[in-house]
């Protein structure tokens, strides 16, 4: 396959225009998340071209943007849902029931009730359970509609422990129940459509062999069930999502053609659609996280540049060790305008730095000890790849207001989450105190 010179397999954080992206922060403030949805289009095109007819979910957990919703839709895609409140998304954002699947975990009563009321509404939507007790409480609430069961298949993947969700216990039917499950829930009426695990997050070409066999016991799992069930067989085998991204800047992006051609060969004779369901794929480096440094200083080890994101606003180093690619765009804008002859200014000294955020934990870091410029007080960082699971996981914690995002989209620029306020950090309780007097 030829990759399409437009869009290149990996968008570095050195790829973006360090001036421009500076400038949001003077009109929107920081600390900010931008996105750029032609990105997300283009890493679509690029998976779909290797993918051709298999039927591509996204993963909406990993950025439940609106406008990334919408985008995806638009180019194709169905979405997989985590929740009733993402199905809720989902369709607000255009979704047909057809193109939604919810994938219930240890699913809440209200969960259940609220997606069996949508049912009602878009028959043709699919409901993926992982346990017996959902199918039974799914039956309890009359839903009898379509049935994907998700197998535990016992092997794990992924770039931390916390991610692989393939082996543990709490995903999952254990596959070799699979058959009988299935029978029993068509022998109940439930209009059974698929099978379907997800292996891990952050899949890499160097885990390729655990994918392949990952693949041919579902692709054997798929044909075991469809002998055994009468009816019309398997709609679809879905085998999750877990594409990795490079984040450490020399490492190479997923050779997709070999991952696609390793799953189509694993994956056997079927008489059932191929489905995959990526988050990260679509957004991770769509997205930027913008933040300024307000304190530079020495510690006894190291110098510690302090800025106003912290674990509250993207907490996957905090929680994954994750590595996220660290720039200093004004030391980059002011470098290029000099090149351009535009300023004289001079160029940064690189020193090991810690970037720490604002919250009283010792884990609330970016990075320790790495090479960067020099920071100086107001000087603006982008911190790459935070387009999935940045914002998704933001949380209020030291009532910190979640930050503003913005949408790139071309040339237009808008702003798609208003800042929050300590206001609505507290609404809840004041709400609370309303309904209490
Ligand atoms: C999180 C998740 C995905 C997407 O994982 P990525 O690593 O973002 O591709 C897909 N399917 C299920 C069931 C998930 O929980």
């Amino acid at each position: 396959m030829t990759e399409r010179s437009d869009s290149p397999a990996v968008r570095r954080l050195t790829d973006w225009d360090a001036t421009r992206l500076e400038s949001f922060i003077d009109a929107y403030g920081s600390p900010l998340y931008v996105l750029d949805l032609e990105r997300v289009r283009e890493n679509y095109r690029r998976l779909e071209a290797v993918f051709p007819d298999a039927e591509i979910l996204y993963a909406v957990k990993a950025n439940a943007l609106g406008d990334v919703l919408t985008v995806l839709l638009e180019e194709g895609a169905g979405l997989e849902c985590a929740s009733a409140g993402e199905v809720q998304r989902a369709l607000e954002a255009g979704a047909s029931g057809s193109e939604v699947h919810y994938t219930a975990v240890n699913p809440p009563a209200q969960d259940l009730d609220w997606i069996v009321d949508a049912w009602n509404e878009h028959p043709e939507l699919t409901v993926t359970a992982g346990s017996e007790d959902t199918i039974d409480r799914l039956a309890d609430r009359g839903y009898d509609g379509r049935l994907c069961l998700r197998v535990n298949p016992g092997i794990g993947a992924g770039h931390h422990e916390k991610v692989q969700t393939g082996a543990a216990a709490k995903f999952g039917v254990p596959a070799e129940r699979a058959v009988e499950v299935l029978r029993d829930a068509a022998d109940r009426g439930f209009d059974v459509v698929g099978i379907h695990a997800h292996v891990g997050s952050g899949v890499s070409s160097d885990q390729l062999d655990d994918h392949r066999e990952f693949v041919a016991r579902m692709g054997g799992l798929a044909r075991e069930v469809s002998e055994a069930i009468d009816g019309d067989g398997l709609e679809f085998v879905d085998v999750g999502g877990g594409f990795g991204v490079p984040y450490r800047e020399d490492e190479e992006p997923l050779d997709l053609a070999s991952v696609a051609d390793a799953t189509r060969e694993a994956l056997g004779e079927i008489d059932a659609r191929l489905t995959i369901e990526p988050g990260r794929y679509f957004v991770a480096d769509a997205g930027v996280l913008l933040t300024e440094v307000n304190t530079v200083k020495e510690a006894r080890d190291t110098v510690v540049a302090g800025v106003d994101a912290g674990m509250t606003t993207l907490i996957r180093p905090a929680m994954y060790d994750a590595y996220h690619p660290i720039r200093n765009l004004t030391a980059d804008a002011a470098e290029a305008a000099e090149t351009a002859g535009s300023s004289a200014a001079e160029a940064r000294e690189t020193i090991p730095q810690t970037v720490a955020g604002p919250i009283c934990e010792s884990g609330d870091v970016f990075c320790s000890n790495r090479d960067l410029p020099a920071s100086e007080r107001g000087d603006v960082l982008a911190i790459g790849n935070a387009g999935a699971y940045g914002y998704e996981m933001a949380n209020q914690y030291n009532s910190r207001p979640r930050p503003a995002s913005v949408v790139r989209d071309g040339e237009a620029v808008r702003l798609s989450r208003r800042r929050e306020t300590v206001e609505d950090v507290t609404r809840v309780e004041r709400e609370a105190r309303t309904v209490r007097d």
